[in-house]
């Protein structure tokens, strides 16, 4: 029964009390046929309200019916026909033990009843659970081998390519300053540049450098970051805010490493703010863990690509590599944390949490 149901089934219950008893009191008593079966009538409301709501309601209704009922016994019968009499006390007696045991079946099967529901709503969460842990398995096996397969090939680039960079370098000075081909040299220079930070940031993904924790205040770190972020900022027309918590309690962290996750994140944010904007840092202490958010107020991630944002070499720009996001997110998780990205009216925030350190 739902609550809204309540008055107009209380009121019905009560109702169809009154209409019995009125039968009772109107009909003759030589109809006795008659006064059997309205007594009989009884059951139903008290069987329906021990239903409804347990062994009370079974009881109140049956004390309402019993109640309704006597003054009709002791005027009528009981000078008329007392063994008739006796048997009606009985049967207000009945009422009663109908009312107390339905009820209390009542009660038993909606206790049951929220236990199985109970049961299904964990059993539901820990089948998502189990979902997205075996997802997060799967592609975890797919992407530890593809970064060993990747990551040997990386490691034979690394070589040559350095060799490459020296050699343009040298061609490069060897070419007259005012002279056309100077650009090209400048033009392989800057592509094996960024060739060579991909396979950087691609080694850096596929062999995480081991973590070196210390205690740390993410404040001081976000402090840090701004400052490294100040020119990158000021050139793309973005503002940087600050919205920090005070007194929040320190974690344990590779702070070198956090730092990258951090840079990684704002750059992103500053990127996806080709007219300017703002990238606010924000810290929180939420329970035990220490949150830090990083929101822009670009045009956010589209949404149906969000869910694929932290796959590695998922990217929607141009010369993007589509790692720094996946990085950060092994870096956070590494930590024992939580990397999320939600976007906002305004943008996207993206969420780091750190469980805070042990006193
Ligand atoms: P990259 O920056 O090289 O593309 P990332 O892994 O850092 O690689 O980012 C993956 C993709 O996630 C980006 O290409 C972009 O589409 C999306 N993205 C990341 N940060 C933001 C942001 N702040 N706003 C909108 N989109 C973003």
């Amino acid at each position: 029964m739902n609550r809204r149901s309540t008055p107009i089934a209380i009121a019905f219950l009560a109702g169809a009390i009154v209409l019995v008893s009125t039968l009772h009191y109107l009909t003759p008593v030589d109809s006795l046929v008659l006064h059997q079966i309205y007594q009989r009538t009884y059951y139903i409301p008290i069987i329906l309200a021990a239903f409804w709501y347990g062994w009370r309601g079974g009881l109140g209704i049956a004390a309402l019916a019993g109640l309704s009922y006597l003054p009709h016994i002791m005027l009528h019968w009981q000078h008329q026909n007392y063994e008739y009499a006796l048997n009606q006390y009985a049967e207000v007696a009945l009422f009663f033990a109908i009312g107390s045991v339905t009820g209390w079946l009542g009660d038993q099967r909606r206790r049951e009843h929220e236990r199985a529901e109970r049961i299904n709503a964990e059993l539901q969460t820990a089948y998502g659970d189990l979902r997205q842990t075996v997802g997060q398995l799967l592609q975890a096996e797919r992407l530890s081998s593809l970064a060993e397969i990747a990551s040997g090939v990386v490691h034979e680039v690394r070589n040559p390519l350095g060799a490459i960079k020296g050699a343009v370098e040298i061609l490069e000075d060897e070419i007259a300053e005012d002279s056309p081909r100077r650009e090209f040299a400048r033009i392989a220079k800057v592509e094996v540049e960024r060739i060579d930070k991909l396979v950087h940031e691609f080694l850096r993904f596929a062999r995480p450098p081991k973590l070196s924790k210390t205690r740390a205040d993410v404040n001081d770190l976000v402090d840090s970051a701004v400052q490294l972020l100040d020119q990158q900022a000021a050139a793309a027309n973005v503002v940087i805010k600050r919205d920090l918590a005070a007194d929040l309690p320190a974690v344990e962290i590779d702070a070198e490493q956090m730092m990258q996750v951090l840079l990684n994140l704002a750059i992103n944010a500053v990127e996806a703010m080709p007219e300017g904007g703002t990238v606010t840092f924000r810290t929180n202490r939420e329970g035990e863990v220490v949150a830090v958010e990083i929101e822009d107020t670009g045009g956010g991630v589209a949404p149906d690509v969000i869910d694929h944002i932290f796959d590695p070499f998922f990217t929607t720009k141009d010369k993007g590599s589509g790692l720094g996001l996946s990085i950060a997110h092994k870096i956070v998780a590494q930590h024992d944390g939580k990397l999320s990205a939600e976007n906002r009216p305004t943008g996207t925030r993206f969420k780091v949490t750190l469980d805070r350190a042990a006193d």
